[in-house]
Parts: C-alpha cells; structure tokens; sequence
C-alpha cells in the first residue's frame, strides 16, 4: 500500500529524519515547513496522510488540522499530530481540531508505521467510497456529505467490552450522560449484539480474557454485520507489540491506561464522526444508484436501465427465443392533462404503474419508457404466455376507474398495447421497435387493444 504522505514541520531536521524513515518504507513524502505551506500543500497535492508537528510559530498544528478539517477538499485527509509531550491536554486540543491520530517524539517507528498504515487502509475504503460518489454525481444526483465535526453524540450508540469489574465502572462513568452506552464483559456476548445493532464504536479491552481482546478484533473484522464498526482498544503503556498487532487486524484506534477521561471521550466522539460520515457516503451511493436506475415518479425502472438489462439479457442464446416484450401507452392522455391539470396525470401514472407491477410476475421487469408509455421485460415467456399477461394488463388498466383528486373522484383511463417475442438474431432495439409498430397499429386500430406481432 503506498501513499502520499505530507511532513510539516518547522525544523528541518525533523522533516528529514522522518523523510527517511518513510521514504525507506516506498513512501512517497512531500514536506512543508509551516502551518500556510502546509496548507497550500494539502489543497494542491492531496496528500493521502499528514504527519503535522504541533508546535510552529506562527499558525500551530492545532489550527492547521481545524483549517484542513473544515475545507470539504482536504477534511478527509487523515491527519497524525507529532507532540513534544505526551500531555493528554493537548491530545484533546488536537482530537477536538478533528486529528486522527498521535505520536510522541521521538517518533518510534513501529508505532508510526502501523498507525501510518491502519489510518490509510481507512482512507482508501473512503475514497473508494467517494469515487463511486463522483461517478454518482456525474449521473446528475444530490450533493454528497462532507465530514462534519458537530454531530449529535448522545444518540450514539457504544458497546464497552470489558471483564474486569472495576475498569467496566471506572470507564462507564466517565463516558456516562455522552453516549448511548452498552457494556458486557463476555466477548462471545458482543459478537452477538454486535450482529443485531449498528454501534457506533466497540471498544475493547485488550485485557480480554475469553477470547482475548485481539481476537476478540479480529473476529469483529472477519464477521460480516460488525465488518466496519470502528473498534477502540483500550491498551496497558506496555503493550506497544499487541497494539501494533491489533492495528493491523484493523482496530481503529486506541487508548493507553491510565486512561484520561478527556481523551477517552475525544477519541470516541472521532470514531462516531468517521462511522457517520462513512454510513453517509455509503447511503448516499445507494441512493444515487437507486436514482440512477429508477424513475421517481412511479418507482418503475427507468428507460435506461430497462435497455441495458435488455441488452444483457438478448446476449444469451436461450433469451433470444423466450423473451416477450410489450409496450403499452396510455390513449387520450393528454386530453387528461388538459382538462384536470397535470398532477391529476401524475396521480394516473402513478397508480398505473402500481397495477402493472400488480400484473406481473417478480422476474418481470417493468419500466415507465416515456412519459405515459410503459414497457414490461417478460425473461422465460413465451408469446403465448405474453398474451395472457398483456390482456390481464390491458383489463386491469380500462376496467376500474383511477381514483384521483377531482370533482368526480376518479377516471377511466384506456391503453393500447403492443407485444411481441424476441427472434434469433434480435437486438434490444429490434425487438423494441417490432413491440413499437404494433403499438402504433393498436392506436390506428382504434386504441384500447393489443396487437401481437410474431415475426
Ligand atoms: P394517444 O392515445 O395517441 O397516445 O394520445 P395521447 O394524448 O396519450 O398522446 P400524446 O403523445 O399526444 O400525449 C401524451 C401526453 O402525456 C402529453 C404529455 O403532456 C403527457 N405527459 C408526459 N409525461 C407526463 C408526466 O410525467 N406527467 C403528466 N401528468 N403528463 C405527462
Ligand atoms: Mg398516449
Ligand atoms: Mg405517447
């Protein structure tokens, strides 16, 4: 996993020292050496990580993180803060200016190699994330999240696994009145919540006993509800190879005992804003995807989406002699606009749409192909069994009137229908446009009717 990794920091032979480590490890490392160049550098290089010295004169680390943090361009950029002291109060200055991470100098390496590398195996799925956001967007759907450092984390819901007695009191106490919080002491037992809710964060003793807190990690990773929880692991000064360890089974973050209250409920609050922002990005997709292939007015398919699967569909040699295709249009539906206004027509296409999907089988696909045109994708069907299916629609449709909001409470609305199977050879656009002329021939016929084309 390689990367791009900015150093900022005043004294140059901080940069270089920690240019070297990185550089031998195939990092790429670009410098800065105050907080506005670090800034500059951010915005035009996009770096994939930030290693931030805390104290420059001038603009400090602090601010520079809060800057970095609050432009959308850069907030997702993973930021490590290197202090002279390992004083909690300023870990929670940085925690709350929205820092990923802490390291002391002088910089061990095993301990920044493995917070390096956990912090981009983050950012990678994020980006993953918002690059599907972009392909997204460019099919023309809402605005997409930005990490935000005000959430409301009352609501948020923590699951503390710990067995010792004490230390479950001490650390519920703390973090009492901020969260929504569940304890147990029983790593089997939070497994097992953990697959029926969605916590926002897990946190786990690394004290654990059965199983032991690393495992405990690694089974919430391999299992598939708890696959992205954010874990917290609660660690002794002394575990520095376990914590390395857990990091790369891809525990999120840490707390070193004795723990400080202060930092204990920053950190959480940190992986309460990244699980949010990460459950936005991913609803958000679905969303657009959903939008993409879907009309909104009716639910149905949408034109495109309906082609393409034809497409795929005709590609297999069975589809091309037991695929039906029938296109239905709705007759006089101007007439409808123009004397009820258009959100009456709404209404009718709307509950149009609902009876053909009433009308139809699961694997049927049906699509709204145009304003008041239909099409229902028949995979399996032959024309014969296409005729039943196209005479119940045509009756569902005529019989019974459509309730709308008018004077008359209702209306009757008719449609014309074309129908046809698909031939060896066909495309989807061949097949379309034979479903296509017999519904014009419905219409000239009369309208209210089916026409079936069999070659
Ligand atoms: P025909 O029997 O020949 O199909 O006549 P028609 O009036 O149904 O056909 P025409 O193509 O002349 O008119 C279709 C109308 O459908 C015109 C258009 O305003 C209306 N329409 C298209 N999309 C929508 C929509 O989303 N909502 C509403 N309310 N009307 C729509
Ligand atoms: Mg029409
Ligand atoms: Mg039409």
């Amino acid at each position: 996993m390689t990367a791009r990794i900015l150093v900022v920091d005043d004294i140059r032979t901080n940069i270089k020292v920690l240019e070297a480590k990185l550089t031998s490890e195939y990092y790429e490392v670009i410098t800065a050496g105050s907080g506005p160049e670090a800034l500059d550098a951010a915005a035009q290089q996009k770096p994939d990580l930030i290693l931030l010295d805390v104290m420059m004169p001038g603009m400090d680390g602090f601010e520079v993180c809060r800057r970095l943090k609050a432009d959308p361009d850069t907030a997702y950029i993973p930021v490590i803060m290197v202090t002279a002291l390992g004083d909690p109060e300023d870990r929670v200055q940085g925690l709350s200016a929205g820092a990923d991470d802490f390291l002391t100098k002088p910089v061990d390496d095993i301990a920044m190699f493995a917070r390096v590398r956990s912090l981009l195996r983050v950012k990678l799925m994020l980006d993953e994330l918002r690059m599907r956001e972009r392909t997204s967007a460019s099919l023309g759907v809402i605005s997409p999240p930005v990490p935000s450092l005000d959430e409301d984390y009352s609501s948020a819901s923590i699951l503390l696994v710990e067995d010792n007695p004490r230390d479950q009191m001490r650390l519920q106490r703390m973090i009492e009145g901020q969260f929504r919080t569940e304890i147990t002491a029983d790593g089997a037992d939070a497994l097992a919540r953990a697959r029926r809710h969605e916590y926002d964060s897990v946190v786990v003793s690394l004290s654990l006993q059965n199983p032991d807190g690393l495992r405990l990690c690694s089974q919430f990773r391999t299992t598939e509800e708890t696959r992205n929880v954010p874990i917290l692991l609660l660690v002794g000064p002394d575990d520095q190879k376990q914590l390395v360890k857990g990091l790369e089974i891809g525990v999120t973050d840490y707390v070193v005992r004795p723990i400080d209250r202060n930092e204990f409920i920053a950190r959480l609050r940190a992986q309460v804003r990244r699980k949010r922002y990460q459950d936005r990005l991913r609803q958000h997709y679905q969303q657009s995807i959903e939008m993409a292939v879907t009309d909104p007015l009716t639910g149905l398919y949408n034109r495109r989406y309906m082609a393409s699967h034809l497409a795929t569909l005709l590609t297999q040699s069975a589809a091309q002699h037991n695929t039906a295709v029938l296109i239905m249009d709705l007759d006089h539906f101007k007439q409808i606009n123009d004397t009820h206004g258009h959100p009456v027509g709404d209404e009718v296409l709307r509950e149009v749409g609902n009876r053909i999907v009433r009308n139809i089988r699961g694997i049927d696909l049906a699509c709204r192909y145009g304003g008041e045109e239909f099409v229902v994708l028949m995979p399996d069907t032959d024309l014969d069994s296409a005729e039943i299916v196209a005479s119940r629609l045509l009756q569902a449709i005529g019989e019974k009137p459509v309730g709308v909001k008018t004077a008359a409470g209702q209306l009757t609305v008719t449609c014309s229908i074309g129908c046809t199977g698909a031939l060896a050879g066909d495309s989807a656009e061949s097949l379309l446009k034979r479903a296509d002329d017999a519904l014009y021939e419905a219409k000239t016929g009369g309208r209210n009717r089916i026409i079936y084309r069999r070659a």
